[in-house]
Formats: C-alpha cells, sequence, structure tokens
C-alpha cells in the first residue's frame, strides 16, 4: 500500500472549498484504493465532521496532532479517544510545526503510544532542520527516531507510518524539496534504527514516506525509489495538483511492477 497523506494545517480557509476538495478527491478514490494507494486527507479539527462519511472509507481522514493526555478534563485539546471515535483513521504526530511550538520527543513518544492503543495509524514525522558536510545529520534523525519510539507497543507495529520530512524541505521558505537520493539514503539509516528496536522483519514492515515540498513535478521520483508514499501541504490543498500526485503514484507503482 502507498500512502499519499494531504496535511492541511489551518487551510482552506472556508468549509465550502474544504468540501469541494474533497469531493474532487472522493471521486478518483476508488480507483486509487484498487491500485492499492490509500489516499488520506488531515483537515483542519472545525471541518472534521463536515467532510468525514463514515459510509464511504475509501478516502480516509486524519488528525493533526493530538493532545498528550487522554484525559476528559483538558480544555480546549484533542484527544486520541475523540479521534476514533468521530471516525478518523490517521494522526500526525511529531510535525516539526508541533515540535518547533515545544513538542519534545518524550511528548512524542507519549502521544504515539496513545493513538496506536486507541487504534489511530500514526505518522510520525522525523527529520533535521538542517544539513552539514560531516553528515551528523544521520545522528540526529536516528536520536530523534530512537526516542519517539521508546514506549512504543510492538504489538501496534502495523500502526506506525513513518514520514522523513527534512525540515529545511517544508513549506513556503524551504529552498528545495530533498532529492529522491536523499530520502533513499535517509530511508536506509531509519530502517536500520528500527530494526535496532523491533525485528528486522517488523523494520521493514513500516512504511516510510516523504514529505517536503512534493509537488506533481517531483512526486513520482520519490516513489520511483521506493518511498512507500508522500505527506504533502501545499499541493494538497490543490484538488487537481493533489490527484495528480496520486496518479503519478499509480504510474510509478505499475512500473515497478
Ligand atoms: C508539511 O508541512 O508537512 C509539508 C510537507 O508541507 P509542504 O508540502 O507544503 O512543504
Amino acid at each position: 500500500m502507498k500512502y499519499i497523506i494531504g496535511n492541511w494545517k489551518a487551510n482552506p480557509k472556508s468549509l465550502a472549498e474544504a468540501k469541494d476538495i474533497v469531493s474532487a478527491v472522493k471521486k478518483i478514490s476508488k480507483n486509487a484504493l484498487s491500485n492499492n494507494i490509500q489516499p488520506v486527507i488531515c483537515p483542519p479539527y472545525l471541518y472534521v465532521s463536515s467532510l468525514i462519511d463514515n459510509k464511504n472509507t475509501k478516502l480516509q481522514f486524519g488528525a493533526q496532532d493530538i493532545w498528550i493526555n487522554n484525559d476528559t478534563a483538558e480544555t480546549g485539546m484533542v484527544t486520541a479517544s475523540l479521534c476514533k471515535n468521530v471516525g478518523l483513521k490517521y494522526v500526525i504526530v511529531g510535525h516539526s510545526e508541533c515540535r518547533r511550538r515545544g513538542d519534545d520527543n518524550e511528548t512524542v513518544s507519549i502521544k504515539l503510544s496513545h493513538a496506536a492503543l486507541n487504534g489511530l495509524k500514526v505518522i510520525l514525522c522525523v527529520g533535521e532542520l538542517k544539513r552539514d558536510h560531516n553528515g551528523l545529520y544521520f545522528n540526529q534523525v536516528a536520536k530523534q527516531l530512537r526516542e519517539s519510539l521508546s514506549n512504543f507497543p510492538e504489538n501496534k507495529i502495523s500502526n506506525l507510518i513513518i514520514a522523513y520530512e527534512p525540515v529545511w524541505a517544508i513549506g513556503e521558505d524551504a529552498e528545495s524539496a530533498a532529492t529522491p537520493k536523499d530520502f533513499y539514503e535517509m530511508a536506509m539509516l531509519i530502517r536500520r534504527t528500527l530494526a535496532e528496536q523491533f525485528t528486522k522483519e517488523k523494520a521493514f514492515s513500516v512504511p516510510l514516506i516523504y514529505g517536503g515540498s512534493v509537488d506533481k513535478k517531483n512526486a513520482q521520483s520519490f516513489i520511483d525509489v521506493g518511498s512507500d508514499g508522500l505527506l504533502i501541504g501545499r499541493s494538497s490543498l490543490k484538488a487537481k495538483d493533489f490527484i495528480s500526485i496520486i496518479d503519478k503514484t499509480i504510474i510509478s507503482k505499475n512500473k515497478i511492477k
């Protein structure tokens, strides 16, 4: 399965626009799924119940974050069980924007366990802030991964997806996306690090996806080097681009076959 996941952040500005994107993506979701591609949209919480159609589960939805506890006395927060109960299937944890607001690896690890134990699929984001000539960024990502997964319940490993999102490649200020080679090298490091904690077989079962300035032009190159999917910000807000990325993923998958 390849995962094409849209992270909408605090967009689009109106529910009507959100509904338009969802209805366009829904139309191609059946075909995507029959090609083993799962489209997922992570909208702002406020839109979730207006967008989810629990009868049509071909297009799935996720949360962009959850609160660290599962308690009911948490003013202003959204918990893993609330997400699950409303029909969300995924949650992004450890996104660089959440880390920038204060989520450290320990917080991320608690959120990951809550989410997985509540039956959500977790998309754990890891990635270096910047690169250096000595390759120290590999150590930084390995550390982030080890600490973030330190409490992860091994029997929930099928709920884990890892997104390599180098922070320098994310958002409008990014110089460019990473290259497919950058992704490939980091994917090897991630698999090796996972194999230290879990068995080799389990380490290889975890989907590894790429995020950071993915667009309709570069999407296929990441799938071509073996990425199990993409985490997409800006291009997921343009229905045509998001659909084109799904189409490119189908082409790449069929080529690899
Ligand atoms: C993101 O924020 O996760 C992201 C990948 O954004 P963009 O695609 O806009 O770089």
